[in-house]
């Protein structure tokens, strides 16, 4: 009789080191099956967008070698990932089905009836954590509650210890004896065609564990050290691009914290202070943003202080369009968009100033604005994401405060200060001299015809904002009046 297979459930873990579900898959002795499932109907409007689309092409075309080369082909299916999964237990009399986490809300509420069901069945179901550093149930306040803002999330975690330790690779992956007709990964249609807009995205990255490992080495041994005081510069390149490694799970957040401590050890340096300890919080920010996700489903489409709904943005289509193609007459925004259009990424500093102007200068609502970052970046991640704008918009945990509007012109000067950004991703502002290149409407003569005239009026955008913001709180405070 042969022995009854592990289904091996891989989802945004596409990697073999520090894969906890795979190592105990491989621990149990049980010849194993690796599937990808497809399924753009569970996660609705939250199914991957254009730019994560070309990403999961070639992640999966890496995974599919790298378990090739251990004999241990991966099967992918299309289609409800729940049923499937079912099907496929039945399909192959499996024993058990192991995964690794996700946090979006579609996702945990399909995990969890699908233990339910598959454990009906008698198959055994089987999940790790091989996505987070720690679970968002462990970090806690001193009083038991998950904390709501960063820095007591940051010393909660610290509390808890190191993360647990990397997991290796496995040598060896046993195969089952049964061959199962799967889909060809083309066959799926991920990457664009006509046009393909995704044609510089391969000189810049290299999607897969590899890929990841790789980059990540480079940026300890080059780039770590002028962290701290670098990742503001758009134009350095003092940021570990990581991201969209550890949205796919091409590298784990346990390996990042683990080798950034060991390579300050190795060096002589201190990891808890400094650049190291800089990036080390960073990571930890990615980890609040899915903790936040975890105990809020609807971030990513209500606000999460709720009198932001009552907000009056601007619904029409002009503003958002000049500032999704970068026509909007601000320099350091329209580079940030170009960037985001031609390479699926963009500076976290830019990220920050674009989604500012959005929101407060044209008072455009922020989920229109995430929901182009979700189409566009190749580092999409729902809570990252949804986190992130609600932070920007003032209506989230630990937000800006709404009074806190980035002048775009100050943020160019300070930031990319010579212009070599801005003027990389918006050529037609080359001939304005330095001094006007943040505001060439002041330029005299006119050294770049071919650019549009600002969208706005920056003084009067903030003003308007302003008041609007104002308005929305003074009425809450005079709700809260009527009330006491
Ligand atoms: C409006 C807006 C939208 C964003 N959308 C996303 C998104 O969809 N996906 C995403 O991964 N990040 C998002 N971010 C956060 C941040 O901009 C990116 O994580 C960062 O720019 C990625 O570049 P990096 O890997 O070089 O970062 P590094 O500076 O090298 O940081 C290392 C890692 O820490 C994490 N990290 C860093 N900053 C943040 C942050 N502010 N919040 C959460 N995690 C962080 C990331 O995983 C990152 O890869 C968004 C930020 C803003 C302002």
């Amino acid at each position: 009789m042969t022995e009854r297979p592990i289904i091996l459930w891989f989802r945004q873990d596409l990697r073999l080191g520090d894969n906890p579900a795979l190592a105990a898959a491989v621990e149990s002795g049980a010849p194993i099956l690796p599937v990808f499932i497809l399924d753009d109907e569970t996660p609705g409007k939250w199914a991957p967008g254009g730019a994560s689309r070309w990403w999961l092409h070639q992640s999966l075309d890496a995974l599919q070698q790298s378990l090739a080369a251990l004999d241990c082909p991966l099967l992918l299916r299309r289609g409800t990932a729940a049923e499937t999964i079912r099907t496929l237990a039945a399909e192959t009399g499996a024993r058990a089905v192991y995964w690794n986490r996700c946090y979006e809300p579609f996702a945990v509420r399909r995990d969890a009836a699908l233990k339910s069901a598959l454990k009906e069945d008698r198959i055994e179901a089987e999940s790790f954590n091989a996505a987070l550093l720690f679970e968002p149930w462990q970090v806690k306040t001193k009083t038991g509650t998950p904390p709501k803002v960063y820095s007591p999330y940051w010393r909660a975690m610290r509390l808890l210890g190191d993360p647990a330790p990397e997991g290796a690779a496995p040598q060896a992956i046993p195969r089952p004896a049964k061959v199962l007709a799967g889909d060809q990964l083309d066959d799926w249609n991920l990457q664009p065609c006509d046009p393909d807009w995704a044609s510089g995205f391969s000189e810049l990255w290299q999607p897969s564990e590899q890929g990841g490992l790789d980059q990540f080495d480079e940026f300890l041994e080059n780039a770590l050290d002028g962290y701290k005081t670098g990742r503001d510069f758009p134009s350095r390149s003092l940021v570990s691009r990581l991201s969209p490694h550890l949205h796919f799970g091409e590298i784990g957040p346990r390996q990042v914290w683990h080798r950034t401590v060991a390579h300050c050890i190795t060096t002589g340096r201190d990891p808890f202070s400094g650049s190291a300890e800089h990036f080390l919080k960073e990571l930890v920010w990615r980890e609040f943003s899915h903790a936040q996700l975890y105990y809020n489903p609807d971030l990513p489409d209500a606000c999460l202080r709720p009198e932001y709904e009552r907000f009056p943005w601007d619904r029409a289509e002009k503003p958002l369009r000049a500032w999704q193609r970068g026509k909007t007459g601000i320099p350091i925004v329209d580079a940030g968009m170009r960037e985001l259009w031609q390479t699926g990424y963009m500076h976290n500093r830019v990220r920050m100033i674009c989604a500012s102007f959005l929101v407060k200068h044209l008072m455009v609502d922020w989920r229109a604005g995430e929901a182009w970052f979700w189409d566009t970046l190749v580092d999409a991640d729902l809570a990252n994401n949804a986190a992130s704008w609600q932070w920007v918009a003032g209506s989230g945990a630990d937000a800006a405060p709404y009074f806190r509007i980035f002048n775009p012109v100050l943020q160019g000067e300070k930031f990319d200060k010579d212009g070599a950004y801005t003027r990389h991703w918006v050529p037609e502002l080359s001939e304005v001299p330095d001094r006007y290149l943040h505001k060439p409407w002041e330029a005299p003569g006119n050294p770049a015809p071919d650019y549009p005239d600002p969208i706005v009026d920056l003084a009067f955008g903030r003003d308007r904002a302003l008041t609007a913001f104002k308005r929305l709180n003074d009425g809450l405070s005079s709700d809260i009046a009527a009330c006491a």
